[in-house]
């Protein structure tokens, strides 16, 4: 579920953006082009770096789909009995 800010644009990666002519690694991020005839080779600081990034992205979904779940009537009963058992 995307937040859409009026005015402002999603922080996108510069080396995520994907042309006709490159391909964004599926493992690094890094943009190969795709008629290259050597295969490409993750550089491990840009690999790290573009995994951690994706596991941030799915933490703060994580967290927001958490937060929307526990406005809901069952989120709801399940944080009362949470505050019975306590
Ligand atoms: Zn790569």
């Amino acid at each position: 579920m995307d937040r859409v800010y009026p005015g402002a644009r999603a922080p996108v990666m510069a080396s995520a953006l994907p042309s006709p002519d490159h391909l964004p690694c599926p493992d690094c991020g890094a943009l190969v082009p795709s008629d290259a005839d050597q295969l490409h080779i993750c550089d491990d600081q840009q690999r790290l770096e573009y995994q951690l990034h994706e596991l941030k992205a799915e933490m703060d979904r994580f967290s927001e789909d958490f937060g929307d779940w526990l406005n809901t009537p069952e989120g709801r009963l399940q944080q009362w009995i949470a505050e019975r058992e306590r």
